[in-house]
């Protein structure tokens, strides 16, 4: 429970209307996508930067903890409030795209802008902002600059941080800091933009963030590649794509994550398909999008392909993407509890993992389905347990620590979009040593001397 005079101090600064400390708004705002629960003391609704410098100054002269917050659709935690405090909820108020400069290609929004808002506003104007995260429909940029998001399109286009050119945020004392340019080139002191980028609310609170946008392409279209093994497929990402393959995606479901969908969907596939690889292409000429639909075509054939498909028609498209989209409530097939763990490696080193992983699987007993974003090294584990079963959700973290283990001991990392958050915090000393730890202690300690930004977060 907040103190009543400082419910009286944030109520002067943001109005009665924007903050609340009723039970209602203390459960809505104690969840995010880990369906984990921790309620706040209040939640407040800033309305521009200067309420968030005021909260901030007030918060750390009084050792209040906060928790900045976007949609909540995070998958590790980082939007809980696990200390309690402060929910300072980003969606309500700060929500505007502020300019669209047509002539440098750049977006400037505030940090609750909807990222599926700003792709409608900018395509409409024939431009193209790429990450497109699957929550792409509800999750805010300042949640995808937090987390710096991934996306289908990440194969070919990147990923949040790609386009970050600038943000301006506000430090734990209250200090407004600006940090980066308009310009695409900027190499004049430290780049703090991408220090905060992925910094999940631990260091500052973003309030406003430019966005480099390209030129929409004309043209694209979508395939799908069948594969009789998980081995096959997994030499066909990284050779296709070292041979000259530029794919907007190439999305991987194992033969697992193909029964599943085959039973729980009813989609047909060819009775050999043990595999597939899904994706898009596109171009500003047909040509373009002809050359890559080849190249693929070509290269899954001499990595074992038995059947590749070609969609161009939008309703053909869709069809293809139909099992990729739904493929993850479809593993729910082999148990009712899923560990997800969105691990990543170098693309050459993906079929080994894939096998040692379900060896890991084999070992306890349980069924890993995979699938996800094969055209960055950024994988889905999903270790199924039985949830009512306390040992076997034991026996499931012990895989998923042993997953971890593994990845990083082939040159990846424990999460390639979701973060750190909570969920992951206890297993950051298998990525990093004690001197990078450290160093990211050092980090935060400049930013929020007080511990008062999302503490806990990320192991710090
Ligand atoms: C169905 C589903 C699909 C998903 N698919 C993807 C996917 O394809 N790719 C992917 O990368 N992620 C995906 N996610 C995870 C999630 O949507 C992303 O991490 C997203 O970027 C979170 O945005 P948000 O607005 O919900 O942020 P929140 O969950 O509210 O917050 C996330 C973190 O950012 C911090 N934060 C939020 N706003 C600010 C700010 N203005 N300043 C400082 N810190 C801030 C929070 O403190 C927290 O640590 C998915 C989630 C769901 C539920």
């Amino acid at each position: 429970m907040l103190e009543k005079k400082h419910l009286k101090a944030f109520k002067k600064i943001v109005g009665e209307e924007n903050i609340y400390d009723d039970k209602a708004h203390m459960i809505a705002y104690s969840y995010d996508a880990t369906r984990t629960r921790y309620e706040p003391d209040a939640v407040i609704f800033p309305r521009h930067e200067e309420d968030v410098s005021a909260i901030l100054t007030y918060c750390n002269n009084h050792k209040i903890v906060i928790t900045p917050r976007g949609a909540g659709s995070g998958f590790t935690g980082g939007a809980l409030p696990a200390n309690g405090g402060i929910v300072l909820a980003l969606e309500k108020h700060m929500n505007q795209i502020i300019e669209i400069d047509l002539e440098n290609m750049l977006a400037i929004v505030q940090p609750g802008v909807i990222n599926m808002d700003l792709q409608k506003h900018v395509e409409e104007l024939g431009l193209f902002y790429p990450p497109d995260p699957a929550s792409e429909q509800y999750s805010t940029l300042g949640g995808n600059v937090s987390e710096n998001a991934g996306g289908m399109r990440a194969a070919k286009y990147g990923i949040t941080k790609d386009y970050v050119m600038a943000l301006r945020a506000v430090r734990a004392n209250g200090d407004v800091i600006r940090a980066g340019k308009r310009t695409i080139k900027d190499v004049a002191g430290y780049n703090i933009a991408g220090i905060l980028t992925a910094s999940e609310g631990t260091l500052a609170v973003i309030t406003e963030i430019t966005l480099k946008l390209l030129p929409k392409p004309a043209y694209a279209s979508s395939y799908m590649a069948v594969f009789p093994t998980v081995e096959d497929a997994m030499n066909a990402v990284f050779k296709s794509l070292a041979s000259g393959a530029n794919p907007v995606a190439m999305e991987f479901i194992d033969s697992l994550s193909v029964k599943a969908i085959k039973q729980k969907l009813g989609v047909v596939l060819p009775e050999e398909a043990g595999a597939l690889l899904i994706g898009d292409v596109d171009g500003n000429v047909a040509e373009e999008v002809a050359f890559q639909i080849e190249t693929l075509e070509r290269s899954f054939k001499e990595n074992g392909c038995s059947d590749f498909q070609v969609a161009t028609e939008a309703k053909e498209r869709e069809a293809i993407w139909y099992a990729r989209r739904n493929v993850s409530q479809c593993v729910t097939l082999y148990g009712s509890k899923k560990l997800n763990e969105d691990i990543s490696v170098p693309r050459s080193k993906l079929p080994q993992a894939l096998e040692r992983i379900y060896k890991i699987g084999e070992k306890y007993g349980f069924s890993v389905p995979c699938f996800g974003h094969a055209g960055d090294g950024n994988i889905h584990v999903n270790v199924m347990v039985d949830g009512s079963q306390e040992k076997e959700l034991e026996d499931g973290h012990k895989a998923i620590e042993e997953i971890f283990q593994l990845v990083v001991d082939m040159g990846g990392t424990l999460s390639g979009e979701h973060g750190i958050g909570l969920s992951k915090a206890p297993f950051m000393s298998i990525a990093f040593n004690e001197a990078e730890l450290a160093l990211f202690h050092a980090i935060k300690e400049a930013f929020d001397p007080n511990n008062i930004l999302n503490p806990g977060k990320m192991a710090l």
